[in-house]
């Protein structure tokens, strides 16, 4: 099949053809089968716009492969030809349009919408550049660009475009879409919206770049880092570019499948990810008084079709935007953004719900929450922290607004695709089932006492490791022991996410091996990850595991017992194949902080045992398996939300009474790290360490240590670890993004499934 639209495309046989001619030809392929099962828009059809700042989407050609069911074919084919498809995948630039959970959450839920055959399209931006392509050098941290768009690539012109007004001039919006597939269903579509006038030429050293020409840069970067006015503004600039071409396209549309407008919520669901894209609600407001409206049954219509998922509960995080920007770059919504505070003020006493504060600050989250009919956290315990307490107000007024979503992956990518011999291993335990119905894993729990089925699980998991040492060996020069325990901590760095704790780890482990107490298993500690730009503390962090790796790796008695690495770039194709090599997953977060997480449930999905806290989606996946199969340690949220109610954590308190936590701080600024490393940054982070310690890890320290010992200890059992293994994959599937998008589906959108 394959080979015949070579052959019609170049006139020539597979082996006669270079791998980038046929890496494009498959794009095509894909995108033309896509095409033919797009759906057309049926008239009087709800759809819903799921409106995004961020979509994380990762490489597509193997998960369009696998969606449209041509992977193996298309594989077996090349193979014939003496091709190999694995050569093709590594030519496709990652798209990485997103930072982090938020936006692989967007991706995920993409797949699932189409692959439960929803009518559901994504709405964002055209990023030139996706998040910075990380480079290490002399430990520490350096930017580069990240292009990803290519002349033959995934991008189809959308034919739609729109005029947005900014408050100075005006700009005309191109529309971009990707193909989304579903697996074995429908097509949906990501719009992602541009500017002809953007200009790649004006960035400057690693991703610098003048920040006031609006024109040249309004889509050159995901969102840029927020720590200087110019990059503040520009944010919001971007921000109101989505949002007013999402809903002039969203009502252009509804209108097309028949709506009066007046009814719009009977054709349109819209979801909003995050404060990013709020503004959304004044925008449609206004549109729809444009459009002959009055402003109060606009509010009424906007309030049906609106809804907003909460990912966090980090105040830095909630964004509050000065009047004065947003009359800079849209004074068209001030008036309308009055009137929505106005009518708040008028029907509340409490100034904890108001839109605009005495500051002049816009609240963009208490928007969402007056003029959205449903508030979602993202994990159980999530959602009863908002309730109780972050959002506690509104919960008061709007108790029916609030319900919990649990985040979700889908298993096309982070199963079916990222492990394939896992997913044959299922196939013939328990059935092609699980694809579809992901509770089905939990018949391998039938398995759990099977000799031969344990055996294949830890073989698996083996040839996982060799896959990764050997990928990151010919990537990165990285060398891995792989009989070691590969103990992996993977995701964004961020204080909350307490990498440090990590290193404290790494530290004492190396101090007991130097004092000659010998672990009885080597251990491998693997980081992977980036800090943002101007997270000055984060890249301490960054600066200690390089520093540490260094050190540790380069020292005869220690290393044969414990290696430290630090992968560069992790990005999604990074994950896909480290998750599957995973034995232990690194999920320690304060408890209170990760509103869910969902590295946790890929690790989980691929084997790999939790040692975690007691936060975000950790609460679910101890509940799923039972203590048995998982490693919890550290204070839970209440305890550390009194403490912060008190205000009165002290580090040093700790640091004073516990000699081996001493010990591994002191290290920090010991001679010998800072024979490798910069004096400033190791001494930085200690001080914050040793007075302020906001994330509290020493009050965990000890039973962090404790509960890693126990989990490195139970590893040597090959055959009981092995048990531990089973039941985590067996009760994966209520982590299936697919379960997630049904509940969106039945509490909030209401979509009817395909005829
Ligand atoms: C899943 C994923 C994340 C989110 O990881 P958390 O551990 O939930 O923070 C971040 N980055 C990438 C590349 C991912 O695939």
């Amino acid at each position: 099949m394959f080979s015949e639209f070579v052959k019609k495309q170049y006139g020539r046989e597979l082996e006669n053809c270079t791998d980038r001619e046929l890496y494009t030809a498959l794009v095509h392929l894909t995108n033309e089968m896509a095409s033919r099962k797009k759906q057309p828009e049926h008239a009087g059809r709800k759809k819903v716009y799921y409106i995004s700042a961020e979509f994380l989407i990762g490489k597509l050609l193997s998960n369009n492969l696998i969606n449209l069911g041509i992977y193996d074919e298309v594989k077996a084919e090349l193979k014939q030809a003496g091709k190999k498809l694995g050569v093709l995948e590594e030519m496709e630039p990652e798209p990485s349009l997103g930072n982090g959970g938020l936006g692989r959450l967007a991706a995920c839920f993409l797949d699932s919408i189409a692959t439960l055959g929803l009518p559901g399209d994504g709405i964002g931006l055209n990023y030139h550049f996706g998040l910075f392509r990380q480079k290490f050098k002399k430990q520490l941290q350096k930017e580069k660009p990240n292009p990803w768009m290519e002349e033959d690539g995934w991008l189809i012109k959308g034919g739609k475009s729109y005029t947005v007004s900014f408050g100075k001039f005006d700009v005309k919006s191109t529309l971009y879409d990707i193909l989304v597939t579903g697996y074995h269903n429908r097509t949906n579509t990501l719009h992602l919206f541009d500017v002809n006038s953007i200009d790649e030429a004006i960035v400057k050293e690693g991703i610098d770049f003048a920040k006031e020409d609006i024109e040249k840069n309004l889509t050159l970067f995901l969102y840029p880092d927020d720590s200087d006015e110019a990059g503040r503004l520009l944010r919001v600039y971007q921000q109101y570019f989505m949002v007013s071409n999402g809903a002039q396209l969203i009502l252009q549309e509804a209108q097309e499948r028949g709506s009066t407008l007046h009814d719009l919520h009977e054709y349109v669901a819209i979801q909003i990810n995050d404060t990013h894209p709020s503004m959304i609600i004044p925008e449609l407001v206004r549109l729809l008084m444009e459009r002959g409206i009055s402003i109060k049954e606009a509010m009424e219509i906007t309030t049906k079709t609106c809804a907003y998922t909460n990912h966090t509960i980090l105040s830095e995080a909630l964004e509050k935007w000065p009047v004065s920007f947003i009359e800079q770059v849209a004074p068209q919504l001030v008036p309308i953004i009055r009137e929505l505070d106005r009518f708040v003020k008028d029907t509340y006493e409490d100034e904890r719900v108001f839109i605009i504060d005495e500051n002049n600050l816009v609240h963009m989250a208490h928007m969402d929450i007056h003029f959205g009919h449903s508030v979602n956290g993202v994990a159980y315990l999530h959602t009863e922290i908002l309730k109780n307490n972050e959002l506690n107000p509104f919960y008061k007024i709007y108790p029916e607004k609030f319900n919990n979503k649990t985040n979700g992956i889908t298993f096309r990518r982070w199963l079916l695709h990222c492990n394939k011999p896992l997913t044959k291993l299922l196939e013939k335990t328990i059935g092609e089932g699980f694809k579809t119905d992901a509770d089905e894993l939990e018949k391998l729990l039938l398995y759990k006492e099977d000799e031969a089925v344990l055996k294949k699980l830890l073989g698996i998991k083996a040839k996982n490791k060799h896959r990764l040492a050997k990928y990151l060996k010919r990537t990165q020069n990285i060398s891995l022991n792989e009989h070691s325990i590969f103990d992996i901590q993977v995701k964004r760095l961020h204080e909350y996410k307490r990498q440090q704790l990590g290193c404290l780890y790494a530290i004492h482990k190396y101090l007991e091996i130097k004092d000659g107490r010998k672990p009885e298993f080597p251990v491998t500690v693997i980081f992977g990850a980036k800090a943002a730009p101007a997270y000055t503390i984060a890249k301490d962090i960054i600066h200690l595991i390089l520093c540490l790796q260094e050190l540790i790796n380069n020292d005869e008695d220690v290393k044969p017992y414990l290696n430290v690495v630090m992968v560069e770039n992790y990005n999604v194709t990074l994950a896909e194949k480290l998750i599957p090599a995973c034995d232990i997953s690194e999920q320690i977060s304060l408890a209170s902080k990760e509103a869910s997480g969902t590295g946790n449930m890929k690790f989980m999905l691929n084997g790999a045992v939790t040692l975690g806290t007691e936060d975000g989606a950790n609460v679910e996946i101890h509940e799923l398996v039972g203590d048995e199969n998982i490693y919890v340690f550290g204070e839970d949220s209440d305890t550390v939300i009194a403490r912060y109610e008190r205000g009165n954590y002290c580090s040093r308190h700790y640091y004073d009474k516990n000699k081996k936590l001493k010990r591994a701080v002191d290290f920090i600024v010991s001679k010998k790290l800072r024979k490798i490393g910069k004096k400033k940054s190791l001494t930085r982070l200690y001080n914050e360490l040793l007075n302020k310690d906001w994330f509290m890890t020493f009050p965990d320290f000890d039973e962090y240590v404790a509960a890693k010992e126990k989990a490195c200890r139970d590893y040597m059992d090959r055959q009981a670890w092995a048990k531990k293994m089973l039941v985590n994959i067996a009760k994966a599937g209520y982590f299936s993004s697919d379960r997630t998008i049904a509940q969106y589906n039945e509490d909030i959108w209401k979509l009817t499934q395909q005829d």
